[in-house]
């Protein structure tokens, strides 16, 4: 009889594991729930997405599905390095030896669901959308649901149950009921807004495409933009949560002001109706989570940012959302589909590199603007030595990390003693103030 796979969440790494599990054949049967409506058919919410780059790991893993790649890289730029803007104008560049593909997250989503549903019918994958988890009897393998629009609630059987709906798990929050889990949730201390700008040039602006483009501020408020494929421009502003100028921004001219003062060629590049939109749209925090485990008995699992979120510094969540579906769907080749084997493995052989990741994303970018300048010094440095000699020098951080033949516990291990030196001084700087 065929295995009834229930996948809580239609984010990245929920669509693509439906990809990798019916590939494996009839005996896989899947239902994915989604609290949100179908994003195929709703108006698109500039509210709640924001560009994501993706490196080798992250294509590597969609490429292994026919058509996959090629539906993404529709949709996404190619990114060949960072541009660093001055406040007085001045700019550098930080080139990267292979290119991301840079494309908003919620197209992402669009695309991995389009080409799933034209793969599969509805006698092997269902997609209810609008229906909310809200609790999991592990002990009867059950599933408890609430629609959305209705309000009415539900209960679905499972034999395999994966959390895949993100930083505010409902499937982890279910774990923490039981012995021996251990989870610790942490906001980083920055929060964002997504920003959307018509052109990324005008007759006082032009700026570079196919680049990632990148303003600081010594309090750390920072704006990352990219290029869109239809020429518009997007990106974040990020700002410390607390005491922090952006959030108390309270009309367009207040926002045109900010950005003008603070990041010029931003001002030049934001209408009037940005800036308006700007005021109303959500500040969003972020959550990182560290967890002890990631299944739980021997039919419940939890992949994506709902068993490791991490801060978006280093540009890895998704990246390793999507490479823990190829682990997964190893581990069910080395143990014969058998799914108590399965979910226990991937806990065992996902948790050091996840860690990994945390720790990372966590302490590569420092919080002090000497060890800032510092860390922009040595992502140069190691460009030109490893150039010069590849066998003694390794590439910068960013680059070693964007490659799927390291793992990231081997990247950790490579660049210790930089994220040890951050994190002993991110702690002093955090608790001075
Ligand atoms: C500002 C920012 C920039 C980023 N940049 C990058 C980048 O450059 N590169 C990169 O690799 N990563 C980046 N990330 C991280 C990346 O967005 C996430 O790691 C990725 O989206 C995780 O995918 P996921 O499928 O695990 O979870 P999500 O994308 O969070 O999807 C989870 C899904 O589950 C649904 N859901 C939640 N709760 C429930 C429930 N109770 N019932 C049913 N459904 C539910 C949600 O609606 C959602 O659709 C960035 C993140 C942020 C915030």
């Amino acid at each position: 009889m065929a295995k009834k796979v229930i996948i809580i969440g239609a984010g990245p790494s929920g669509v693509l594991l439906a990809h990798y599990l019916l590939r494996r054949g009839e005996n896989y049967q899947v239902d994915i729930y989604e609290r949100r409506s179908d994003p195929r058919v709703i108006p698109f919410s500039k509210s709640r997405t924001f560009p994501i780059t993706l490196s080798q790991r992250g294509i590597k893993a969609l490429r292994k599905i026919e058509g996959l790649e090629e539906a993404v890289k529709a949709i996404s730029l190619e990114v060949t390095g960072t541009i660093i803007h001055q406040k007085n104008g001045k700019t550098s560049l930080i080139a990267r030896q292979k290119p991301l593909v840079s494309l908003d997250r919620t197209r992402l989503a669009i695309a991995l669901l389009e080409n799933l549903t034209q793969k599969y019918d509805d006698s092997r994958l269902n997609i209810h959308f609008n229906c909310e988890c809200t609790q999991v009897d592990f002990a009867e393998k059950q599933v408890k649901f609430q629609n959305t629009e209705t309000k009415v609630d539900f209960t679905v059987d499972y034999d395999l149950l994966v959390g895949a709906d993100g930083a505010r798990s409902a499937v982890r929050e279910s774990f923490l009921s039981i012995e021996n889990f251990e989870c610790q949730q942490k906001y980083v201390p920055s929060a964002y807004k997504s920003i959307f700008l018509p052109s990324g040039n005008n007759s006082e602006i032009n700026l570079q495409p196919g680049k990632i483009h990148s303003w600081r501020l010594d309090d750390t408020t920072s704006v990352l933009l990219l290029y869109q494929p239809d020429e518009t421009i997007s990106g974040v502003v990020t700002f410390p949560y607390k005491q922090n100028q952006v959030v108390s921004l309270s009309n367009a001219q207040e926002v045109l002001k900010f950005f003008h003062q603070n990041f010029p060629e931003v001002g030049y590049l934001m209408p009037t109706s940005e800036a308006e939109a700007f005021v109303t749209r959500t500040v969003s925090r972020i959550l990182t989570i560290r967890c002890n485990r990631f299944h739980q008995g021997d039919s419940t699992l939890l992949i994506g940012d709902a068993a490791h979120a991490v801060s978006p510094s280093l540009g890895q969540g998704c990246n390793a959302a999507l490479e823990d579906v190829v682990i997964f769907d190893q581990i069910l080749d080395e143990n014969s589909d058998s799914l108590a084997e399965a979910v226990e493995q991937f806990s065992v052989r996902r948790f050091p590199d996840v860690h990994a990741l945390v720790e990372m994303s966590d302490y590569a970018f420092p919080l002090s603007k000497r060890l800032f300048i510092e860390f922009v010094l040595r992502q140069r440095i190691a460009k030109v030595l490893h150039r010069l000699f590849p066998k003694h020098f390794l590439p910068s951080l960013f680059e070693v990390i964007s490659e799927d033949t390291n793992s990231y516990s081997q990247v950790l291990n490579y660049y210790k003693d930089w994220i040890a030196k951050v994190k002993e001084s991110n702690k002093k700087l955090t608790a001075s103030t």
